[in-house]
C-alpha cells in the first residue's frame, strides 16, 4: 500500500527561502504558479514570448524567458509539453541549473525515457497532481486540493523529499491526498490510465455507443446526449461516492443493467487488450514510437486529429453545446472542454 501524506504530515519549511520558477504557463503552469504563491511560495515564471507570457504577466507574475528564471531559481518546475522538454532543457535550462538546485517535474516521462538526463549534481523529484490543470487550480480555490503522486530521482542535497513534499502541499494536494511513488510507476501508471482508461478508452466507449445508436436509426441529438453529455452526471457519483454510490442514484433497471451488459461490454478480451498496451508502456515501445511521431513532425498526430473533428458525435456536440452556455470552455474555440 502506498504511503500517504496530507497537510497535517508536511512542513513546508523546505522551501522557505527559496524561489520556485514554473517554467511554461499553460494548463498546469498557470496553476502551479497561483497555488504556490497563495501558499506564499516566491514565484517567477519562465516561458517564451506569446499567449503565455501575457497570460502570466496579466496575473501578476514576474515572467521572464526560461534561461533567466531558471538563473533565479532554486526550484525548477519544468510544466512544457512533454516533447517539447528535451530541446530546452538542452539550451535554456541546463546552462543555468547549478549544483545545489532542485529540478522537478509533473510528470516523469522524460527523466524515465531518458529523454533528460539531469546532471548528478542537483535534486530531480516530480509532483504529478492527478486532474487537469484549470481543475488544480479551481479545487484549490475552492478550498480542495487536486491529489498527487510525488517521487524523488535524484537527492542531491539530502533534503529533495522535503522539498517535494513542501511542494506538494504549496500547490494544495495535502488537502486530498499525496502519495509516494517513484518515476517508474508515475510515469506508467499515468500513460496507462489515460490510453486504456480516461482518455482512450473513455473516448471509444462514447463513440462507439453514439455510433451504434446512429447507425440503427436513432436520432444524434438523443445518442449525443445518451453517450456523451449525460456520462458527467454519473463520472461526478462515482466521484463523490464510488460505484455504489453512483449505483445508489440510478435505477435498479439501470443498475440491472449495468451488472448483466457491462462485463459484455469490457470483457476478457479489453483485459488482454489492456495488458499489451501496459506492456507497451514498460518496454518503451510506445514511448519510442511518440518520440519519433514527433521528430517526424506528428503525420498521424495531425491526420487523426482532423478525421475526429469531423466525426458526427463532434458536429453534433459542437452544435449543442453552443445552445448550453452554462457550459464553460476551458480551451478558446472548443465548446465545453477542459484540458488534461
Ligand atoms: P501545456 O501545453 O498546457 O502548456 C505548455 C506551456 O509551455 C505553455 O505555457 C507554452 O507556452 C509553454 N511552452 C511551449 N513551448 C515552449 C518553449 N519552447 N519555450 C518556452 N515555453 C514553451 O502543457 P501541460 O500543462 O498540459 O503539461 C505540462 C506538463 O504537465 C507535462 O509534463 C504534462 O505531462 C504534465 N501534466 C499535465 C497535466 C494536465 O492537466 N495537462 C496533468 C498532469 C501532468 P506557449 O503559450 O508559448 O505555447
Ligand atoms: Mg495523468
Ligand atoms: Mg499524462
Amino acid at each position: 500500500t502506498a504511503k500517504m501524506y496530507y497537510n497535517d504530515d508536511i512542513s513546508q519549511t523546505a522551501l522557505n527561502g527559496k524561489t520556485v520558477a514554473v517554467v511554461g504557463y499553460g494548463s498546469q503552469g498557470h496553476a502551479h504558479a497561483q497555488n504556490l504563491r497563495d501558499s506564499g511560495v516566491e514565484v517567477v515564471v519562465g516561458v517564451r514570448p506569446g499567449g503565455s507570457w501575457q497570460k502570466a504577466q496579466e496575473d501578476g507574475f514576474q515572467v521572464s524567458s526560461v534561461a533567466e528564471a531558471v538563473a533565479k531559481a532554486d526550484v525548477v518546475m519544468v510544466l512544457l509539453p512533454d516533447e517539447r522538454q528535451p530541446e530546452v532543457f538542452k539550451q535554456e535550462i541546463e546552462p543555468h541549473l547549478t549544483a545545489g538546485k532542485a529540478l522537478a517535474f509533473a510528470h516523469g516521462f522524460n527523466v524515465h525515457f531518458h529523454q533528460v538526463v539531469p546532471p548528478n549534481d542537483v535534486d530531480v523529484f516530480l509532483v504529478a497532481p492527478k486532474g487537469p490543470g484549470h481543475l488544480v487550480r479551481r479545487v484549490f480555490e475552492e478550498g480542495g486540493g487536486v491529489p498527487a503522486l510525488f517521487a524523488v530521482h535524484q537527492d542531491a542535497s539530502g533534503e529533495a523529499k522535503e522539498v517535494a513534499l513542501a511542494y506538494s502541499k504549496a500547490v494544495g494536494a495535502g488537502r486530498a491526498a499525496v502519495m509516494e511513488t517513484t518515476f517508474k510507476e508515475e510515469t506508467e501508471t499515468d500513460l496507462f490510465g489515460e490510453q486504456a482508461v480516461l482518455c482512450g478508452g473513455t473516448t471509444a466507449l462514447v463513440k462507439a455507443g453514439f455510433e451504434t445508436l446512429v447507425e440503427a436509426g436513432y436520432q444524434p441529438e438523443v445518442a449525443y446526449f445518451e453517450c456523451l453529455h449525460e456520462l458527467k452526471l454519473i463520472v461526478d457519483l462515482l466521484y463523490e461516492s464510488g460505484l455504489e454510490g453512483m449505483r445508489y442514484s440510478i435505477s435498479d433497471t439501470a443498475q440491472w443493467g449495468d451488472f448483466t451488459a457491462g462485463p459484455r461490454v469490457v470483457n476478457d478480451g479489453t483485459k488482454e487488450e489492456m495488458r499489451k498496451i501496459l506492456s507497451e508502456i514498460q518496454s518503451g515501445q510506445f514511448a519510442k514510437g511518440w518520440v519519433l511521431e514527433n521528430q517526424a513532425n506528428r503525420p498521424m498526430f495531425h491526420a487523426i486529429n482532423e478525421q475526429e473533428k469531423h466525426h458526427p458525435l463532434e458536429v453534433v456536440g459542437r452544435e449543442l453545446r453552443a445552445k448550453m452556455p452554462f457550459i464553460q470552455s476551458k480551451k478558446k474555440g472548443v465548446v465545453g472542454s477542459a484540458k488534461g
